[in-house]
């Protein structure tokens, strides 16, 4: 699963006050207007800015590429469960057998013998692990979960969005990105 951005649509990376991205997955951008108004509402500090120029009758500036909020946002004590943060804890694979091209949710324990729609008894199951699967427990099934599902930390996700990068990323994004990673960039303006 990727986001793509196109070649240069000259959104700007949006940073907390501490310089960490609000976001990783997907990417915490903004368009060039969102962008432009926080700077004009004072409320980011422009770190980096694009070649990009765009005028008005009384003024011109270049537009940001990376901003960062003055105002520090505290990140939720909990991620929200949701079908969204579910798939980014299971890495977007199916977590029987590890396919990653089409998923679905099953049911650990199956609703019909009481399971509930948690953290826990929720994971990500491609179409052909679930239909196996179908309304039989695990051990009836006589499958195995290649991790226990767990409730997630906001860290926790945080880290595994890191290893979806988007397909465009600007080269004044790289400094506050994924220090650990190989990427390659494409070209941009
Ligand atoms: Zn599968």
């Amino acid at each position: 699963m990727r986001v793509s951005l196109g070649s240069n649509n000259f959104s700007a990376l949006v940073l907390n006050a501490d310089f960490q991205p609000l976001s990783y997955f997907p990417l915490s951008l903004w368009p060039w207007q969102s962008a432009l108004k926080a700077v004009f509402l004072d409320r980011v500090s422009v770190l980096h800015e694009y070649q990009k120029v765009v005028r008005s009758p009384s003024m011109s500036m270049k537009l940001p590429s990376v901003v960062a909020l003055k105002d520090f946002v505290k990140p939720q004590r909990a991620p929200a469960f949701t079908r969204f943060n579910l798939f980014l804890r299971d890495g977007f694979c199916c977590q029987y057998c590890g396919r990653s091209d089409e998923l679905t949710f099953d049911h650990v324990i199956p609703i019909s013998q009481g399971g509930l729609t948690t953290w826990t008894n929720v994971v990500a199951a491609c179409p052909d692990c679930n239909f196996k699967k179908g309304s039989k427990s695990i051990d009836e099934s006589k499958m195995k979960l290649l991790s226990v599902p767990r409730q997630p930390t906001n860290m926790y996700l945080h880290n595994k969005g890191r290893k979806f990068p988007p397909n465009y990323l600007h080269e004044t994004w790289l400094d506050f990105l994924y220090w650990d990673t190989e990427l390659e960039p494409h070209s941009s303006g």
